[in-house]
């Protein structure tokens, strides 16, 4: 493919953006000589502006997402492709969300461009964990550790009951919930089924990742360690 063609799919911009970047003498090999638009490179070659281009297909990364923002590539308000470089929005393959946080979740957000590796993380048959702090608006019952635990509770409109999940009481308000399967808004309707209301959520961990090294509205790139660490 010509290089032109390679780092316009890849979301640095329009074919038209990307041919003034050769021009600007800005697209080069790795040892700094200047490569042309027509130029047909092996991927790992190529730099922009002396970096090393983005994966062709296997872009992973973990965000830190700070409440507020909404799991959107277009939406009014703040949306959490606003604190990436741009050209992750542009991307093809897309650069998806690995499931969605609510707009006042704050935490651990995955995205990825690999198929493969969104449906691992979010099938059902994954049961990957995911850990959530709760704060409530008002104190524990008592009893929701046995009810979230049971397997039998059901939310409006669900076909299905929920899988158990564990709850760990850290204070009269505040709890750990640890999920095996994610449905849509999960965490506030079970609290709501059992008479609460959430007042802030916010994921700390998938799988073996937590939020580790990242400051709220910071990303980083997933290596294939994390990427083990995650399963
Ligand atoms: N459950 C929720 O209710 N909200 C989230 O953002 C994630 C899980």
């Amino acid at each position: 493919m010509k290089l032109v063609k390679l780092i316009a799919n890849l979301g640095y911009g329009s074919r038209k953006q990307v041919q003034w970047m050769f021009r600007e003498g800005r697209v080069t090999d790795a040892d700094g000589e200047v490569l042309y638009a027509d130029d047909q490179v092996p991927h790992e070659a190529v730099r922009v502006d002396g970096e090393p281009l983005d994966p062709p297909v296997g872009l992973s990364l973990a965000m830190y997402k700070p409440a507020g923002y909404t799991c959107s590539t277009k939406d009014k308000g703040r949306l959490i492709y606003d604190l990436l470089p741009p050209r992750f929005r542009d991307r093809d393959p897309v650069l998806s969300t690995v499931g969605r946080l609510d707009r006042e979740t704050s935490g651990l957000l995955l995205l990825t461009d690999d198929g493969n590796l969104l449906h691992r993380i979010i099938s059902p048959k994954s049961k990957l964990p995911k850990v959530y702090e709760v704060e409530l608006a008002e104190d524990l019952r008592g009893d929701e550790m046995a009810l979230f635990a049971s397997g039998t509770l059901m939310l409006e409109a669900e076909k299905t009951p929920l899988l158990p999940a564990e709850l760990q009481v850290l204070g009269p308000r505040k709890a750990r919930l640890i999920l095996h399967e994610g449905r849509y808004h999960q965490v506030r309707r079970m609290f709501a089924a059992a008479g609460n209301h959430v007042q802030a959520l916010h994921r700390s961990r998938v799988g073996g990742l937590d939020l580790q090294g990242l400051a709220e509205g910071q990303w980083r790139l997933l290596t294939s360690t994390d990427l083990d660490t995650l399963f």
